[in-house]
């Protein structure tokens, strides 16, 4: 099935050619016919499987020309960048059609926004929070919605914007088109659903065969952030493969730290994103690493949520993410439409267990890759890395027993022991700021 075989127009085949994007992927196939059908419709399908253009292609098959200023079509996205990247998609799609598309958005100055509302258009792409202000302050109305799509829904309700939905979901006509496209349909997914949605179409597509398969997925077993950065730098310096990479990181403060090592190492080849960064800081590291003037991104999880940028070599991530379903997130921003792509943990001790549950979420292993020999095992471990152990709740339970039950119990208590009592005679309050506590690692 090519896209000519969809009841598409010129004006989009043509767009679509510009693109050089032939073949709809199946959750574009299937979801066609059923948003064009008028009723309300569920897609569910892995992250890089362009779900977006699968409501974008019949949203624009269907809207007319108008004058009028208020807006027929609303896109509900969980981040600012995502705005963005909605925007230009549609500016892309409507390269040959005249539509009036704005972004919507926090964190940037809310006047040029409600110009541009006032000048009229025809779609509204926009972030919840600043929408609800625009409504409250009367700028906006919706009384001329005809159909909503709420985009990455799981991950919409996961920030937390349950509230806000609802509160939209309340001042739009209840005569709508409802859409919904997510990676997972999750419980809170499904009670919004049942909640506002019209006996829905559900348009599934199985995880099987999809992206997350092509992605080669390899791990280090490294003790500490000094040695993850060590390696980082190896594998940058001695492979010239790593040519886009997306680097994650579990806060922003160790996002922070890493890039101010980083960019010493590589200079104008390095960036930073994270939400402590101004809007524009954050649009502008991110325009540079999506055209390639930048070798690396640093980031943590929810700026990466959903974005698509092309041709990323490859996903580190220097820490494991807690929840097991991020690390489908976030190694899902390389191998995207049928590209291949390769992600790379960097795994301690601690963090083991995030990596069983993730392999047990995947049903399959990550391959352990030996860290090279000219990586640096350090023995240092930073005040961060320790507390998480020291106050750890199982070591804790462990520490009540009194009989140590094996050799690693024993190890762990008097590794601990040590740390405590030098950070109790230092400062009770902070520990010192590197605490060697335990011997290098045998090499490999
Ligand atoms: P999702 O929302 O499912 O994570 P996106 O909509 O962001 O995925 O699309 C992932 C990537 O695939 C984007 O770069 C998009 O431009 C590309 N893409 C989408 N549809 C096609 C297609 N039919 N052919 C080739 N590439 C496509
Ligand atoms: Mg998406």
């Amino acid at each position: 099935m090519t896209f000519n075989d969809l009841n598409l127009n010129k004006p989009l085949l043509q767009a679509l050619t510009d693109l050089e994007f032939e073949y709809p992927t199946p959750i574009q196939a299937k979801a066609f016919p059923i948003i064009m059908s008028g009723r309300d419709a569920v897609g569910i399908a892995q992250t890089g499987t362009g779900k977006t253009l699968a409501y974008l292609l019949p949203i624009l098959r269907q809207l007319t020309f108008s004058k009028q200023r208020e807006a027929r079509i609303l896109i509900l996205v969980p981040t600012r960048e995502l705005v963005v990247q909605v925007v230009g998609e549609i500016n892309k799609l409507t390269k040959y059609s005249n539509f009036r598309v704005g972004g919507v958005y926090g964190g940037t100055n809310v006047n040029t926004q409600k110009q541009l509302i006032h000048d009229g258009l025809d779609i509204i792409v926009a972030t919840p929070g600043r929408l609800l202000d625009l409504i409250l302050s009367g700028v906006l109305r919706f009384k001329s919605i005809q159909k909503l799509v709420i985009d990455e829904v799981d991950e919409m309700l996961n920030l937390g914007f349950r509230t806000q939905i609802i509160n939209l979901l309340e001042k739009i006509p209840t005569k709508r088109q409802n859409l919904m496209f997510s990676a997972t349909l999750t419980p809170d997914v499904q009670q919004l659903i049942q909640e506002f949605f019209k006996d829905p179409q559900m348009i599934e597509i199985a995880a099987h065969g999809t992206p997350i398969e092509k992605i080669v997925q390899q791990a280090y077993h490294v003790p500490n952030f000094i040695t993850k950065a060590d390696l980082l730098e190896h594998l940058l310096k001695s492979n010239s493969d790593l040519n886009k990479v997306l680097v994650f990181v579990s806060t922003k403060k160790l996002a922070d730290r890493l890039f101010e090592q980083m960019v010493l190492k590589f200079p104008n080849q390095t960036g930073v994103i994270h939400s402590n960064k101004s809007q524009n800081f954050r649009l502008n590291v991110l325009k540079q690493f999506t055209e390639g003037d930048i070798r690396m991104l640093i980031a943590t999880d929810i700026i990466a949520r959903g974005l698509d940028i092309s041709d990323v070599s490859h996903v580190i991530n220097f820490d494991m993410p807690e929840v097991a379903a991020d690390y489908i997130h976030r190694i899902g921003r390389t191998g995207r439409a049928d590209k291949d792509g390769i992600a790379i943990s960097f795994i301690n001790d601690l963090e083991r267990k995030n990596q069983s549950d993730i392999e047990q979420l995947m049903n399959k292993q990550i391959t352990l890759v030996e860290t090279p020999q000219e990586v640096n095992i350090s023995n240092v471990f930073s005040e961060e890395e320790r507390p998480t152990k020291l106050f750890d709740k199982d070591y804790l339970q462990e520490k009540k027993k009194t009989r140590p039950s094996n050799a690693f119990h024993e190890k762990k208590k008097k590794n601990t022991k040590v740390n405590l009592g030098s950070q109790m005679k230092r400062n009770p309050k902070h520990g010192p700021k590197h605490k060697t506590v335990k011997p290098p690692k045998p090499r490999l």
